[in-house]
């Protein structure tokens, strides 16, 4: 805040699908004085994050956890797995997919784009087939991104999963959960993922700054033989540190207990009431958009995000300048349409430490900002999204959902 811009009270109204609001608990957690990340205290720290981290992940497995944001993480997914000239099949579920595929282009792999219009998760079968379609097995690893955080649609991870093992294709599984860990069910082991991606400003609830790799036994296996370049990113460097509590270089001491305290604070929820909470929230944001007759992006039901609803601005109006109104006028930011959705979507993030009332207030922002930018709509969306609220009030939290 520079000394001309005049004080805002109350809480900004954080409504972007990450970086998310992050609790008091979690800021006065990290509130604490830098430590020794060689020193004992800091010890004790390591190693209970890398312990506890792997129940958000649902896996036995090792997790690396990184000082860097989630681009990273992809690159130290891709980078400790693969050599270059590896093909690897991606799906076009949105701008993040598009992104790591121009990464793994730079990086020198070979990327077979699978496309789509923007308005649904990855398809199984067709994945099915392109993997029966390499028969010397030339694909050595698929990537998904779990929730497209530019559509708002998820790709069903455990579907996949059963796609590539119905090829007989002994391809790696690589899968980005940036904007669905601790927000929407995910099932590392039991998916049976090899490396999957993740980030702390989003579900968990962190600033920015740390993201994640959690493994499998056959990606630490194919890391031995991987050719690509790494350092920073290297597992191998890392391993023998983390068997101790340690990290090879400075970790982010601080966001380390923040995610101490965000662990604590998920279980404390219990995961399924989280994903209970994330689906509550969705369904009252889809009820509102349907009630101001406005189109939700995402045109598969079953593929729809718990995360965030992505909205499409009637044609001839921008959804840029909307979300500016609502800025200037509620102190609300909503998430931007990113690249081929500029000024034709915005986003409403429902991901984090949110409650029902939040939502609420998240969506009379919404309401009376239509209004503002002229935007054609229905009046009654709050109204809906209220009734659906109190409708699962009395029913026990973790069912509410359903
Ligand atoms: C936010 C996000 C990213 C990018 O993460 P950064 O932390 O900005 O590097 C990648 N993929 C998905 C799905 C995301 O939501």
């Amino acid at each position: 805040m520079t000394a001309n811009t005049p004080r805002t009270a109350g809480r900004h109204f954080l409504q972007i699908p990450g970086p998310t609001p992050v609790p008091d608990r979690i800021l006065r957690a990290m509130d604490m004085p830098v430590l020794d990340h060689r020193g004992p205290e800091f010890q004790r720290l390591g190693k209970r994050v890398l312990e506890n981290i792997k129940g958000v992940f649902k896996t036995k497995n090792h997790v690396f956890i990184y000082p860097a944001s989630g681009t990273g993480a992809w690159e130290a997914a891709l980078t400790n797995v693969l050599s270059p000239g590896d093909k690897v099949l991606m799906f076009e579920t949105g701008h993040f997919a598009t992104l790591w595929k121009n990464m793994a282009l730079k990086l020198g792999i070979e990327p077979v784009f699978i496309s789509s219009d923007w308005r649904t998760g990855a398809d199984p079968e067709a994945l099915e087939q392109k993997l029966r379609e390499d028969k010397n097995h030339e694909i050595k690893a698929v990537c998904v991104v779990h929730n497209e955080t530019s559509t708002g649609c998820v790709s069903p991870i455990g579907k996949i999963r059963k796609a590539i093992d119905a090829a007989g294709h002994p391809a790696l599984y690589l899968v980005d959960t940036i904007s669905s860990l601790a927000s929407i069910d995910y099932r590392h082991d039991e998916w049976g993922v090899d490396v999957t991606v993740s980030g702390s400003q989003k579900g968990l609830m962190l600033p920015p700054g740390l993201s994640f790799n959690a493994v499998s036994e056959k990606a630490l296996k194919a890391s031995k033989t991987s050719k690509l370049p790494k350092l920073f990113w290297s597992w191998e460097e890392m391993i023998p540190h983390n068997k101790n509590g340690f990290f090879p270089y400075t970790p982010g001491t601080n966001l380390l207990y923040g995610l101490d305290a965000a662990i604590d604070m998920l279980n404390e929820e219990g995961l399924e009431n989280v994903f209970a909470r994330h689906d509550r929230h969705a369904e009252a944001t889809r009820r509102a958009v349907r009630a101001w007759g406005l189109e939700i992006l995402c045109r598969v039901p079953e593929h729809y995000s718990s995360s965030l609803t992505a909205v499409l601005v009637p044609d001839g109006h921008n959804a840029d300048d909307f979300r500016g109104r609502v800025l200037d006028a509620f102190d609300m930011s909503l998430g931007t349409g990113l690249t081929k959705l500029q000024g034709k979507v915005f986003r409403i993030g429902h991901l984090g430490d949110t409650n029902d009332l939040t939502i609420l207030g998240a969506l009379c922002g919404v309401e009376m900002g239509l209004a503002l930018a002229g935007i054609p709509h229905k009046e009654g969306g709050v109204q809906a999204a209220m009734q659906y609220f109190a409708a699962q009030a009395g029913k026990p939290r973790s069912i509410a959902a359903e």
